[in-house]
C-alpha cells in the first residue's frame, strides 16, 4: 500500500515537472541537422548543455558594439550594451535583449541548483543566470561564446 501511494506521488511530481520544463521550441531540428549545420563545439554546448573552458571563448572579452544571436538560429538575445566584465572569463550580460528571447529552466546537474537560459525560439542552451550581477538588474547571464554568434553594428555610412 505505501509503495503504490510513493508511485501516485511520484507520478505528480513528474507531470508537475513536465509542466514546468514544457517549453516548446519553435524551431525543431533533428540531432543529425544540428550536427551537420554546427561546429562540434557549438554542438556540443547549444545542443548538449555544454559549457566551454573559461576565457577560451571567441566572445568573452569582446568589447564592439553589437549584437549577440543564437548560433542555432540567429535570433537575436544579447546586445553590447547590456555586456559587462564579470571576470569569469564567459561572455556577461546584465539583460537579455528583450524579455522573451530567453527563456529559463531549472538545472540541479553537477550537485548545485542553477537556473539554465536557453533560446527560447530553438532551445539552444546558453548559459546559466545568476543574482549577482551590476545594476540595473542584478542579474549575470552567463553565456557560452560557442552558443553566440556576433554581429558588429554597422559603421555609419561616409
Ligand atoms: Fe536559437
Amino acid at each position: 500500500m505505501r509503495r503504490e501511494w510513493t508511485m501516485v506521488l511520484l507520478a505528480a511530481i513528474g507531470c508537475r515537472g513536465e509542466k514546468i520544463m514544457s517549453h516548446k521550441a519553435e524551431i525543431s531540428r533533428s540531432e543529425e541537422e544540428w550536427r551537420s549545420l554546427l561546429t562540434p563545439e557549438q554542438f556540443r554546448i547549444a545542443r548538449k548543455k555544454g559549457t566551454e573552458r573559461a576565457f577560451t571563448g571567441a566572445l568573452w572579452d569582446n568589447k564592439k558594439e553589437g549584437e549577440y544571436r543564437c548560433v542555432c538560429c540567429d535570433l537575436p538575445l544579447f546586445s553590447s550594451s547590456a555586456k559587462y566584465e564579470s571576470g569569469t572569463g564567459w561572455p556577461s550580460f546584465f539583460e537579455p535583449v528583450s524579455a522573451d528571447a530567453v527563456v529559463t529552466e531549472n538545472d540541479s546537474s553537477l550537485f548545485m541548483t542553477r537556473t539554465e537560459i536557453l533560446c527560447r525560439r530553438c532551445m539552444a542552451h546558453l548559459g546559466h543566470v545568476f543574482p549577482d550581477g551590476p545594476a540595473p538588474t542584478g542579474m549575470r547571464f552567463c553565456t557560452n561564446s560557442a552558443a553566440l554568434s556576433f554581429v558588429p553594428k554597422e559603421a555609419p555610412s561616409p
